[in-house]
């Protein structure tokens, strides 16, 4: 089986066929005329050839490689009797394709056997010697020709060996490099007979495993036996893939189990030919890539988690709530949800006690955290203090909240730092992946959710709603269009009087400043926007315009005559805590010539809440410079007398909800005598906000309330309106004006009683 392989192997690459045979036996000037003359005498030649044939044996004996190889007389008296054979063949004269192959199978097997081609050569040559003799023994020249045989079969000798060693040397050269270059690039080789199934593999393929090449054997089930089984269905793909011509290559990779058991990555990479026709051969290499892959393994996890906590990162998030987000779609799926976690006042901690601790604490929330989830659950660290936690597999959609109250109560357990204990809160807002079958995109919904937490106090859980997606909606849009509202003139001041109410006709002692948002048609209110302009930030940019607006309008009446008037503006906490405010109201002032005592700056309970010592020091400053503080909207908040004493405030001003309920006879009454009751007693000014009818009037009047707001004396109107004002004739000229709108009204005997 093997010799028939290699002998059509043989045949193919001496590309022997017809036509080469043919143009042999030209050149050789071969015809049918020399083929009948040797059948002719093949019959009286066959004595001399049997004697050369026992002469040739013995000949053969006298030399050390030939006698080695014919110590058997069995062997001797089988290849003697071939011999004989051969040559009544050769007087026959037919050199056909049969001949051909006969010829080149003898040859074979005596290269095979290490028989060297001297000998063999030899032996043709001692074989024309004899045919000479038997032949031509009385011709004269029979020893001539017979001396010149000697001499070019040495030739002949020759001639091959050169050819066939020259030929050699450059295969062997070429070997050599390629072993060398294989050693460099330490990959095993690989030839795979795909249809006869013989594999051959080099010794480095099998050491990379671990084992020998006798351990894989010849044939492929010694290679994919070893392939990892989820490996393996791949890899046939790529090898199909490539044998079908889809693939120019063979590049994969895939793993192959050890000899101890483990697997090792490697890269395969070969390319397939056909070897005759309908036999694939595929040959190529293999490298063991487990270093590169265990690298590639630590940057993607490196890629995916976050180094201080070790819990996947926003990368990881991403990932996994794509998945989680593609088995919703899955029929009978359960609901999932996410949490966002965010630890209050977190920075606080950072920044008193350093980010190391910062970092310890971080460390420990990881590990709380994590202790409170179900198996499945899974942690990740969103950044900063930010934690998300996704829950999957949920009976029903209050699961989620109560591992949200876990968390939170899992959290405000003491945290024990050395020999500091420390609480730390969290603010959770919850978000389905779905709502009413719709998917979320749940990382914002939970975001918004969080939100509201937050802003509902914080240390507690915040469920996602639509109606929180439409807020921030329409937060997002007006905060957008507010942006530019300053810029494109779209705000304006309007102003409220105040009045001062002593007995007699209601004066006007000063003005509120009231913003307003001129809006296409629309004239929106400050409350609407307000907030907005908080949470952007602009109400400083905005805050900044008011002040300089209402200084310098209260400026130019002083200068048109009412020199008394003052002026008041409404002051939000984070104008306040910007450290530049000061030196600018001093600028504002200037530039406007407003003394100072003249403004009014109203702030509000929760601003004083803050009660930072900044906030102190900043209201005692504006105090010093003669501005007046006013505290707005008392009551509504903690109404904390300590922050009456506490901070320089001059006016305390009675929320119109107070005011409001001072028709019948019940508590916001009391109230509201008491408030002013307070006020008087700490040597404050109160201010009525809110009155609208004259039995509101009647009653701050009651209580001794001096001053009062509201639109029974006047709505907030722009400048231009309240101008109208100041040119009426007035009883104190050029101090105060009287406000007609009041005096109008039939309720003024009733103040004046
Ligand atoms: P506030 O400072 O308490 O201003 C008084 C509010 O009560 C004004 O509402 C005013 O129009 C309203 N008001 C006065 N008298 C009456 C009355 O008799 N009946 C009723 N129903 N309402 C009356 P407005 O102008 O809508 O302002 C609301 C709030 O917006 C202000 O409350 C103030 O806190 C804030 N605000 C207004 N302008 C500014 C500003 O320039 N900066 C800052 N930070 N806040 C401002
Ligand atoms: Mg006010
Ligand atoms: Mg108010």
């Amino acid at each position: 089986m093997k010799i028939k392989e290699t002998l059509a192997e043989l045949l193919g690459r001496l590309r022997l066929d017809q036509q080469e045979i043919g143009e042999r036996l030209r050149f050789l000037d071969w015809s049918r005329e020399d083929a009948r003359r040797l059948q002719a005498h093949g019959a009286q030649m066959a004595e001399a050839q049997y004697a050369f044939v026992e002469e040739l044996y013995g000949h053969l004996e006298q030399f050390a490689t030939p006698s080695a190889l014919l110590r058997s007389p069995a062997t001797v008296a089988r290849l003697k009797h071939s011999q004989g054979a051969y040559y009544r063949d050769l007087w026959e004269g037919r050199f056909d394709a049969d001949y051909v192959d006969g010829r080149l199978r003898i040859g074979m097997v005596h290269q095979q056997v290490g028989l060297e081609l001297k000998w063999y050569l030899g032996a043709y040559r001692l074989y024309l010697d004899r045919m000479l003799t038997s032949l031509f023994a009385e011709h004269p020249h029979c020893e001539l020709y017979a001396s010149l045989l000697k001499a070019v079969f040495f030739d002949i000798s020759l001639a091959i060996d050169t050819y066939s060693v020259a030929q050699h040397s450059a295969l062997e050269d070429s070997e050599a490099r390629f072993t060398r270059a294989l050693r460099g690039a330490n990959d095993g080789l690989w030839d795979w007979h795909v249809g006869q199934d013989r594999l051959y593999v080099s010794e480095r393929w099998a050491n990379m495993l671990g084992v020998s090449r006798d351990a894989i054997g010849d044939a492929s089930q010694g290679w994919f036996a070893r392939v990892h089984p989820d490996d393996l269905p791949g890899l046939r793909q790529a090898i199909n893939a490539h044998l079908s011509g889809d693939t120019a290559l063979l590049h994969h990779e895939y793993r192959m189990r050890k000899r101890d058991g483990d697997y090792a990555w490697v890269l395969v990479r070969g390319v397939a030919e056909e070897s005759e026709p309908g036999q694939q051969r595929m040959a190529g290499s293999q490298t063991d890539i487990s270093a590169r892959k265990q690298a590639e393994q630590h940057l993607r996890h490196a890629a995916r988690h976050d180094p201080l906590t070790g819990l996947a990162n926003r990368t990881g998030l991403d990932e996994q709530l794509q998945q989680a987000v593609q088995r919703q779609h899955q029929l009978g799926a359960r609901e999932a949800a996410l949490l966002f976690v965010d630890l209050d006042r977190f920075k606080l901690i950072n920044d008193s006690l350093g980010h190391a601790v910062g970092d310890r604490v971080l460390v420990e929330v990881a590990r709380r955290l994590s202790g409170c989830l179900r198996p499945g659950d899974q942690l990740f660290r969103f950044g900063g203090d930010e934690f998300v936690v996704l829950l999957d597999n949920l009976n029903c959609s209050s699961d989620a909240e109560r591992v949200a109250q876990r968390i939170l109560d899992g959290l405000h357990q003491p945290l024990q730092l050395d020999e500091r204990t420390l609480v730390v809160n969290a603010s959770i807002g919850i978000a389905p992946l779905q709502d009413k079958g719709k998917l979320l995109d749940a990382l914002q919904a939970a975001d918004l959710a969080l939100y509201r937490a937050k802003a509902a106090g914080k240390a507690q859980f915040a469920r996602y709603s639509e109606e929180l997606q439409v807020a921030a909606q329409h937060n997002l849009a007006l905060e957008s269009a507010m942006g530019q509202a300053l810029d494109n003139g779209e705000l304006e001041l309007h102003y409220q009087p105040i009045c001062r109410l002593d007995a007699g006709q209601p004066y006007l002692a000063g003005v509120e400043a009231l913003l307003r948002w001129r809006s296409g048609e629309r004239l929106i209110p400050p409350m609407e926007f307000i907030p907005a302009l908080e949470e952007s930030g602009e109400i400083i940019r905005v805050g900044d315009w008011v002040l300089q607006q209402a200084c310098a309008q209260t400026r130019a009446w002083q200068l048109a005559g009412q020199q008394q008037l003052r002026c008041s503006v409404n002051i939000s906490s984070r104008q306040l805590q910007q450290a530049a405010f000061i030196p600018r109201l001093i600028d504002i002032l200037q530039a406007s010539g407003l003394p100072p005592a003249s403004l009014i700056l109203e702030i509000t309970e929760s601003l004083l809440m803050e009660d930072s010592e900044h906030t102190l020091a900043s209201l005692r400053e504006l105090a010093s410079l003669g501005v007046v503080l006013a505290l707005d909207d008392f009551g509504t908040g903690y109404s904390s007398l300590s922050y009456l004493k506490r901070f320089p405030l001059q006016i305390l001003k009675v929320d119109k909800s107070f005011i409001d309920g001072t028709c019948g006879e019940g508590e916001l009454r009391v109230i509201s005598r008491a408030i002013i009751g307070l006020g008087h007693s700490l040597g404050m000014e109160v201010v009525a906000e809110g009155v609208e009818s004259p039995e509101q009037l009647d009653f701050v009047l009651g209580e001794g309330c001096r001053y009062a707001q509201g639109y029974w004396f006047g709505r907030p109107k722009p400048a231009a309106e309240l101008q109208r004002l100041f040119s009426q004739p007035d009883g104190r000229a050029g101090v105060v004006c009287l406000l007609p709108e009041a005096a109008a009204q039939p309720a003024r005997s009733q103040a004046q009683a």
